[in-house]
């Protein structure tokens, strides 16, 4: 019987691939035998990681684009080609933290670009793709700050709960085309995007204060939900939006 926790022959492209959560997830499926394309905007890094994968032998390619911009969406579909795509990992999003009255039209437009246009336009540019694959899948990496308000300021949070309804309206529109689309909301995680916020010792024992696993999660912690997610483990799961956070969303008191 084959084991549908692998990713095994899936072909799969993950943006923001070159730190965090999203290099997790690329170091997790290709453990799981995925063949993956890796997206970032720091051609250095790209090609960095790139070798790294290819000399334990992984089938890795390496895009260095913008997915906030139209151009960066445009290039990676040109480099990777018509062929079937198996997985879209939608996870490059980044964030300015500020009241809401401090923002500049430049910040809040370069957040939603990055955060939630580039989500819409790179499903919508990968649909044909996935629709040859017959069993897709798309996973939307987006935050306990699109579920509830937090201290994140206020665009983060726009584009982060825009993402989980994007999810649900694409997993209704696509179920018939055998793709699945389903997002992960986590709360903190130990990043490059989060270590200065996690350096300050108040502000962690605020975040821990509230997390009833008083602990900050691993990146490897959402790299297994999404492995599973993208899995045909999960086969039957679309338009979710999975939180991985210690329990922080369904703690009231
Ligand atoms: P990170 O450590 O800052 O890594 C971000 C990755 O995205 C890098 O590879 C970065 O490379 C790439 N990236 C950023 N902007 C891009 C763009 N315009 N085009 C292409 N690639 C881009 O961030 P992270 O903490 O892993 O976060 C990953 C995702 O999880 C984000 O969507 C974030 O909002 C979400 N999230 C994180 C946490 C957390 O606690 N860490 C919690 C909830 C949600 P380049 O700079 O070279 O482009």
């Amino acid at each position: 019987m084959t084991n549908t926790y692998f990713l095994k022959d899936r072909r799969a492209l993950i943006t923001g691939a070159t730190r965090g959560i999203g290099r997790a997830i690329a170091d997790e499926f290709v453990r799981l035998g995925a063949g993956i394309i890796i997206v970032a905007r720091n051609e250095n890094e790209v090609a960095k990681q790139t070798e790294e994968f290819k000399s334990k032998g992984f089938n890795v390619t390496g895009i260095s684009a913008d997915v906030s911009r139209r151009e960066g969406v445009e290039k990676i579909f040109n480099i990777i080609g018509t062929g079937s795509l198996d997985i879209l990992v939608n996870n490059a999003g980044f964030n300015i933290r500020k009241k809401t009255t401090d923002y500049t039209d430049e910040e809040f437009s370069a957040l939603i670009s990055t955060n939630l246009q580039s989500v819409f336009q790179m499903s919508a540019a990968a649909y044909p793709l996935l629709k040859k694959s017959g069993r897709a899948s798309i996973l939307n990496i987006s935050s306990v700050a699109g579920l509830t308000s937090l201290k994140t300021g206020s665009p983060y949070a726009i584009t982060k709960a825009g993402i989980i309804q994007l999810t649900k309206n694409l997993a209704a529109e696509w179920a018939v085309d055998g793709i699945r689309v389903n997002a992960i909301a986590p709360w903190y995680i130990k990043t490059p995007l989060t270590e200065g916020l996690l350096n300050k010792p108040d502000f962690l024992k605020s975040v821990l204060d509230r997390t009833p696993m008083k602990r900050v999660g691993e990146p490897r912690e959402v790299a297994s939900a999404a492995a599973f997610l993208c899995s045909d483990a999960a086969s039957y799961i679309t338009g979710q939006c999975i939180a991985v956070d210690g329990g922080f969303s369904v703690y009231g008191f």
